[in-house]
């Protein structure tokens, strides 16, 4: 049986196709979210990978901030709900999860089982977001996925005081302009994420293992940071940005089955 997991997210699309809820078959991220086509592509990006139509996925369920608007879903079921199975699914020991998306930012306990028990969730301020990470690549016109490169040859982090994104906009502008160096800057950026997602993590529990979810686990730069600021190693999987997508497929397996 196929069942398909949709994530339409703030700035990212993301599907996946599996087989009996054991075996990912397929998987596409496209940039561009709600109220893109962003959705679509990825969709039709899925599909074909595995050769496969719409209409041979027996159940398909919906995530993400956009999932109510995505209509070919059976189902439509929270962030929150779909990150904790699929990252249980992935690393059955994990207890904590951090996933750090486009526009917000969680903190997840589960249980030894992979249900949820807690959570906290920064959607308030772009600090400490993917949002913060993508206005400083587009400043310094680094694309995203090199920060991590730039920022493991930093010799000394930039430190960013500006707790405000716009405000730290200009800093990093300014000490651009005062010549520092550029993987310094992007250091202290990705340094600068880490502390406010450590700071909202330590307001729970953490009990190892702990994994990251969402877009910015691909970042190392954050998360060798974070791992510094929480003095714990974090597992990251190479489908971290596609937790939520998994997790829908397994829901969708699941109900099917109910
Ligand atoms: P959403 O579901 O809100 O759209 P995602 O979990 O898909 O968010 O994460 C999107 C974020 O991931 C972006 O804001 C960006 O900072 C980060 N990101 C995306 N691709 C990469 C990459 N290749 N390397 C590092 N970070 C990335």
């Amino acid at each position: 049986m196929y069942t398909l997991g949709i994530d339409v997210g703030s700035t990212t699309s993301k599907c996946v196709i599996m087989e009996d809820g054991q075996k990912i078959l397929a998987r596409s991220i496209v940039v561009g979210g709600i109220g893109t086509a962003g959705p679509e592509k990825a969709l039709n990006q899925v599909l074909t990978q595995c050769n496969l139509s719409i209409d041979d996925m027996h159940t398909i369920t919906a995530t993400g901030y956009g999932r109510n608007r995505c209509e070919i879903a059976h189902h439509q079921v929270s962030e929150l709900s779909c990150h904790a199975l699929g990252a249980h699914w992935v690393f059955p020991e994990v207890r904590t999860i951090i996933d750090i998306g486009g526009q917000d930012a969680k903190v997840i306990s589960l249980s030894a089982s992979g249900k949820m028990q807690n959570f906290l969730m920064n959607d308030k301020c772009a600090a400490g977001t993917g949002r913060f990470l993508d206005v400083m690549s587009n400043i310094l016109q680094i694309p995203v996925g090199e920060l991590a490169d730039y920022a493991a040859r930093a010799e000394s982090p930039a430190s960013i005081s500006s707790t405000c994104t716009v405000f730290a906009e200009s800093e990093v502008i300014s000490q651009l302009a005062n010549g520092v160096a550029l993987s310094d800057l992007v250091a202290g950026i990705c340094e600068s994420v880490a502390s406010r997602v450590a700071a909202l993590a330590k307001r729970l529990e953490i009990i190892p293992a702990l994994c990251m979810s969402g877009g910015v686990a691909r970042n190392a730069g954050v998360r060798l940071a974070l791992e510094r600021a929480l003095g714990m190693p974090i597992l990251v999987s190479e489908d971290a940005q596609l937790f939520g997508a998994i997790g829908a497929a397994i829901h969708a397996f699941r109900k099917a089955n109910q």
